[in-house]
């Protein structure tokens, strides 16, 4: 039988020279891998207390969308900037490589919904530490953050230390 670790592509120097990429196009094009991904990752969701979850741009909406749907919650999309229509607020963070902005609409959580973040890995955990102050300031609380993976050896749980973080399969 095989785990979920054994879909995963390794791509070295991948976006730049030193960086080991972890691939999840090669889960997704597996029935039993994606579905055992979602299992995984689904699990984690249903031990806490969830209203809503949210999902980061792009492959946080991959793994976060058939878990709401599952779960019957809804799914609340984080955009780069620039994408949605309506009033938002923003965070802009540092990543593993380069830097970004990302917002939410200002609608899309009410105040004293619980909340879980879904996204594909945890690097240096900035994506998500600026996920979870958008929603803070929206009201929200973050009950749980999980990933399908995590890069330990970037600390990325020294960042989300106040928060509940969660990895179906860790790198060290
Ligand atoms: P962080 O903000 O934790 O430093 O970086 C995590 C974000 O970068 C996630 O949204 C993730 O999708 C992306 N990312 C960084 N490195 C990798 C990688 O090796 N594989 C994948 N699939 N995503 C990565």
């Amino acid at each position: 039988m095989k785990k979920v670790e054994d879909y995963v592509r390794s791509i070295p120097d991948f976006p730049e020279p030193g960086i080991i990429f972890r691939d999840v196009t090669s889960i997704l094009q597996d029935a039993d891998g994606l579905q055992l991904a979602i299992d995984e990752m689904q699990h984690f969701v249903e031990e806490v207390d969830c209203d809503v979850i949210c999902g980061t741009e792009s492959r946080g909406f991959i793994f976060g969308m058939p878990i709401a749907y599952n779960l019957h919650k809804p799914f609340v999309p984080i955009r780069k900037k620039g994408k949605l229509p309506l009033e938002t607020v923003e965070e802009s963070y540092d990543l593993e490589y380069g830097s970004a902005t990302i917002e939410m609409h200002k609608d899309s959580i009410k105040p004293g919904q619980k909340v879980v973040i879904i996204d594909d890995l945890i690097a240096t955990g900035g994506t998500v530490e600026a996920c979870a102050k958008m929603i803070e300031r929206l009201g929200g609380e973050v009950t749980r953050i999980v990933f399908l993976m995590e890069l330990a050896g970037l600390k990325g749980r020294e960042k989300l230390a106040k928060y509940d973080v969660k990895s179906v399969i860790r790198y060290d």
